[in-house]
């Protein structure tokens, strides 16, 4: 069984240790979104380098392309993207939702055409949890309906009473599929739209089927910040304490702050890896856009106060100069794949950097100064040239 140990809380904050399969993940904490079981443009030992746990993987991306038996063939996916350390997958329900007109849902399960060569396909919890043994994630989701938003009250209630029943045959299935030797985890999702009592319902359903852990799922699905920010604050401190909170495909970095802030371990978000690759960089100071011209001829690395690998190759052990942003606008503009390889690395590093910072805040009962300094910085902008200390 996977365990999971709180180590320190501040407010509703929490520090804690998820021990998985294959290896300890300290939390709060920051997972890269690898859809096709590669994080775009990141080779495994870069991942390992900037400080990721936990990499998250696509059940039903794969399971279309390469397709499990050759998952298999290498043992499952670890073996596959040769990443030896935990692995999340989401269940894949999120996917079919999101194929809109190609799918049919069901008490069954969802009826889709393939969107690669429009075979007909049929995904049930079941499926969802053969898929995910086979790929043998650390973690895996149950398989459910994402309530589409704007939903009615009695649509959002509908749609999360057939999420738990789905959540029932999940844990029914992934229990029979389970190699007892190995402590792979099983995560329930609360759904229930943007209404509070739903999703005190779902969270109920949930606890009584009883999981490893409890994910706030169908956030982020075009609601307005503060409906996510409600649903949000109402339903992360009533999950169960002593297991891990996951809030998915949540956010920005404002949003984790709130989201460690409310109580929440885990987050997974494609914002870091898909906006470094359209030249849109975090930083301490506020997002860049690395294509304006502004930016044509700047010297300064991305962010000269960031640590990662190329704002800063001298702390891991490189003695060449940091990537100047001129250079890094250059390889935008032509579209290098360079360019978004390092945009990548240091979008994720400083993901993965503020929630090491929110850990440590945690554990010494900091973290409201730290979030009000965080928050205040970010509004800065980003530092540009003159206001550099060493110019
Ligand atoms: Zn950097």
């Amino acid at each position: 069984m996977a365990s999971f140990e709180l180590l320190a809380q501040d407010g509703l904050a929490r520090a804690g240790q998820l021990t998985l399969n294959h290896g300890v993940v300290q939390t709060p904490i920051f997972m890269p979104v690898g859809t096709y079981g590669a994080v775009k443009g990141v080779s495994p030992s870069m991942l390992q380098a900037i400080g990721a746990q936990i990499v998250l993987g696509n059940t039903f991306h794969l399971w279309l392309r390469p397709a499990l038996e050759v998952i298999a063939k290498h043992g499952g996916l670890h073996g596959f993207m040769n990443w030896q350390r935990p692995i999340l997958t989401d269940s894949g329900g999120f996917q079919v939702w999101s194929l809109g007109a190609l799918r049919k849902i069901s008490e069954e399960g969802v009826a889709f055409s393939s969107p690669i060569n429009g075979d007909k396909l049929f995904m049930a919890p079941e499926d969802s949890m053969r898929i995910q043994a086979a790929l043998n994630s650390d973690i895996a989701m149950v398989f459910d309906e994402c309530t589409p938003y704007p939903s009615s009250h009695a649509d959002a209630a509908t749609s999360m009473r057939l999420s738990l029943r789905w959540a029932a045959r999940s844990r029914a299935a992934f229990n029979e599929l389970k190699d007892p030797s190995v402590p792979n985890a099983l995560f329930g999702i609360v759904q229930g739209g943007m209404y509070e009592d739903l999703r005190d319902e779902s969270l109920e359903g949930l606890r009584e089927i009883g999981f490893e852990g409890y994910a706030i799922g169908g956030l982020s699905v075009g609601e307005p910040k503060e409906d996510m920010l409600r649903i949000l604050a109402h339903t992360a401190p009533k999950l169960p304490a002593h297991k891990p909170r996951y809030l998915m495909g949540v956010g920005t970095p404002e949003d984790l702050v709130e989201g460690v802030s409310s109580g929440i371990d885990m987050f997974d978000c494609v914002m870091p890896t898909r906006n470094a690759r359209n030249g849109w960089l975090f930083t301490r100071n506020g997002d860049l856009k690395i294509r304006n011209a502004r930016y044509r001829d700047d010297l300064l690395p991305i962010d000269p106060m960031c640590l990662c690998p190329v704002c800063q190759p001298e702390a891991h052990g490189d003695d060449r100069p940091p990537f100047t942003r001129s250079y890094l606008h250059h390889l935008q503009r032509i579209d290098e794949m360079l360019g978004a390889s390092l945009s990548t690395v240091h979008n994720l590093f400083f993901y993965l950097q503020i929630m090491r910072e929110m850990r440590e805040a945690i554990q010494r009962s900091e973290l409201q100064a730290w979030a009000a300094t965080f928050k205040a910085t970010r509004a800065n902008g980003p530092v540009q040239e003159t206001s550099h200390p060493h110019s």
